[in-house]
């Protein structure tokens, strides 16, 4: 590799100012490239991304803040200082940051490898639908985790402006009486369970696993970057029970956790079901219930999940003990209960 381009690289994160913001820096990255286009080959596998990539309105796609790892502080040290030894390995390193600037991550799993992050993508513009796509094997699904069933002939990724969009054409669809001083997140969650029930009315037996799970446009909460609010939902599907105890919500919760334990491959998705379970207790200690699941058998599902796939976790995840400690002295903590 030329030592003048890999310097002239280098030079970025000499500069502090291209590593003020996201946008500062993502423009600085782009900027390089442009001057540097010749030293790539038209027919390196980035190149289809890159062009994307260089043409988006940075103020529309650059994330404010970053749910990608990325920390600019850190960024000399992890892409700024490497001696590549081939353009195809810098440019690869230049793409994969440029794209985890712009792109906003699904708690949802990757129907295809289980381990993927998947990303919201806008797929065949101009008419365009937003779908998510694995960021590590390249698979694309429905928002619902249903195949894909088009040949994508152009995408970009999603931005926060469309996927609030997305979000408000649901609400609209719903119908739903917007109260005032409601909190957005208890309005969302009331508008998810009842999209829920419908869908599962009308055959589709995942409904409940992708609602309480948080899955793509099930996630509940109003702004894209928040996790999904586990609390809000679950006080919700206890007063809509308490309401109308014939509503079979009970029975949709304990079925819906049976089968998140079988489909938690990832850390986003563990981290919602041990959440789940420990909201749920939570509230029986309390008495803020309205109905009640069998703990011992729900305690046994991420205990068994936890212990026969500790490999896999730690494969997608080298601080994963680390963090499954944290997650359990929580646990402990707010309801006394040991998850491992
Ligand atoms: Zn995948």
């Amino acid at each position: 590799m030329n030592i003048d381009v890999l310097n002239s690289f280098k030079n970025i994160f000499m500069n502090y100012d291209n590593l003020s913001s996201f946008k500062a820096y993502y423009l600085a990255l782009c900027k390089w490239v442009k001057d540097n286009k010749e030293v790539f080959d038209a027919n390196m596998d980035d190149m289809v991304r890159l062009d994307i990539l260089l043409s988006l309105d940075v103020d529309e796609y650059v994330l404010e803040c970053n749910t990608n790892g990325i920390v600019l502080s850190n960024e000399k040290k992890r892409i700024g200082e490497y001696d590549y030894s081939d353009t195809e390995g810098l440019l690869m390193a230049i793409v994969d940051t440029l794209w985890d600037m712009v792109t906003i991550s699904a708690d949802a799993d990757c129907q295809n490898c289980y381990y993927g992050d998947m990303r919201y993508i806008k797929i065949n513009n101009p008419k365009g639908k937003i779908v998510l796509e694995c960021n590590d094997c390249g698979h694309a699904m429905n928002l619902d985790g249903t195949a894909l069933n088009e040949e994508i002939i152009n995408y970009m990724p999603a931005s926060q402006t469309e996927l609030k969009s997305q979000r408000n054409s649901l609400k609209e669809k719903m119908k739903t009486h917007i109260v005032d001083d409601e909190n957005d997140d208890e309005m969302l969650a009331k508008m998810l369970l009842n999209a829920a029930r419908h869908a599962y009315d009308n055959g589709n037996k995942m409904a409940f696993v992708a609602l309480i799970g948080g899955q793509g446009p099930w996630k509940c909460a109003t702004i894209p970057e928040m996790p999904h609010q586990v609390d809000i939902l679950l006080d919700t599907i206890h007063a809509a029970y308490a309401e109308d105890k014939d509503s079979m919500l009970d029975l949709r919760f304990c079925e819906a956790l049976d089968k998140l334990v079988t489909i938690s491959m990832t850390i986003p998705s563990l981290s919602i079901l041990i959440d789940t379970i420990r909201y749920e207790i939570e509230k029986e200690q309390k008495g803020t219930n309205s109905f009640s699941i069998d703990k011992e058998k729900t305690l046994d599902r991420p205990r068994k999940l936890i212990n026969s796939n500790r490999e896999i976790y730690k494969n997608g995840f080298s601080e994963f003990d680390e963090w499954l400690e944290n997650e359990r002295n929580y646990v402990i903590k707010t309801c006394g209960i040991d998850i491992t």
